[in-house]
């Protein structure tokens, strides 16, 4: 019978080896996932027993190859995806359903990063209504006056100025600029756990620097953030990753510090995405 933090797959797992300290409780915690996508033609495991745990502000970075699980865990986490088996928690509550409590407290406490920024932005809103628009729905208790002051607090956040660009549409920005506001958006609640899938995978490379850059400035203005990034490419994450958990055909193959998962890597697959990586080691 499988029990939860203490059993023997956790040292290999997802899961921190050496808790931050005896009390170190999870923010978010996977474990032994299970989840498979059947159709009328084939059936994929896309995740097998997968073991996860993040702590309030580290940055963990879930690598590995396309069709690796990367998207369906990150999903799972947030509860927008669920399990077939094993478990999921947040902030030790069950997230089950729109009706649990960690799924409610998910609601209210994350924010999703996705990789094309235009998916996240509505075309016919400009910024301001767009970065706006989750403290409308979650935080009421907010004026209007001190709304349009977060706004333009996330804005400057991400390294743009809010008097030039509240008032445009997202046809009106680039690539990298529609993602900053992307992440100004998923940001403007100030989460406790943001979750950003793959968020430079479709932004031309002069502009990916910028992004990470915002990323690194978000983890340094709010410490207790808890961020899952999630890449295919692990020169990405080596500025901004404390710990790399590789995702391999769902399953865990390789967790840890990520300095020393990049200069000791364990598996052979993690030294091809590190030989693959677009970003020297420095
Ligand atoms: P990654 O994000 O690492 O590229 P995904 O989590 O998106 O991988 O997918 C893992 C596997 O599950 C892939 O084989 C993918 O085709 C399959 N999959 C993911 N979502 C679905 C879905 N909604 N329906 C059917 N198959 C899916
Ligand atoms: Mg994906």
């Amino acid at each position: 019978m499988r029990t939860s933090e203490t059993s023997d797959m956790d040292s290999f797992a997802g899961v921190r080896e050496q808790p931050i300290g005896s009390d170190a409780v999870p923010l978010s915690s996977v474990r032994h996932a299970v989840r498979r996508f059947r159709s009328a033609q084939r059936s994929v495991t896309a995740l097998n027993d997968v073991s996860i745990d993040v702590f309030e502000g580290e940055c963990v970075a879930l690598i590995g190859g396309s069709g690796s699980g990367k998207s369906t865990l990150g999903g799972i986490m947030l509860g927008l995806d669920h399990v077939e088996e094993g478990s999921v928690e947040y902030r030790s509550m069950p997230v089950c359903g729109i009706r649990s409590a960690g799924y409610q407290a998910l609601r209210k406490e994350s924010g999703l990063v996705l990789q094309n920024p235009f998916d996240s932005l509505n075309p016919r809103w400009m910024v301001e209504r767009i970065v706006r628009e989750p403290l409308d729905i979650q935080d009421r208790s907010l004026s209007r006056d001190e709304r349009t002051s977060r706004v333009c607090d996330a804005i400057r956040s991400v390294g743009l100025d809010p008097a030039e660009f509240v008032d445009r549409y997202p046809m009106d920005l680039s690539g990298g600029q529609a993602q900053r506001i992307a992440i100004a958006r998923a940001i403007v609640n100030i989460p406790t756990l943001l979750v950003a899938d793959e968020p430079m995978s479709a932004i031309d490379v002069n502009a990916r620097v910028t992004i990470l850059d915002t990323f690194a400035s978000i983890r340094r203005r709010h410490p207790s953030m808890a961020m899952l990034f999630i890449s295919h490419d692990l020169g990405v994450v080596q500025h901004i990753a404390d710990r790399i958990v590789v995702l391999h055909d769902g399953e865990v193959c390789e967790s840890g510090d990520a300095q020393r998962i990049l200069n000791h890597p364990g598996s052979s697959y993690t030294k091809a995405l590190i030989a693959a990586a677009s970003w020297q080691k420095s």
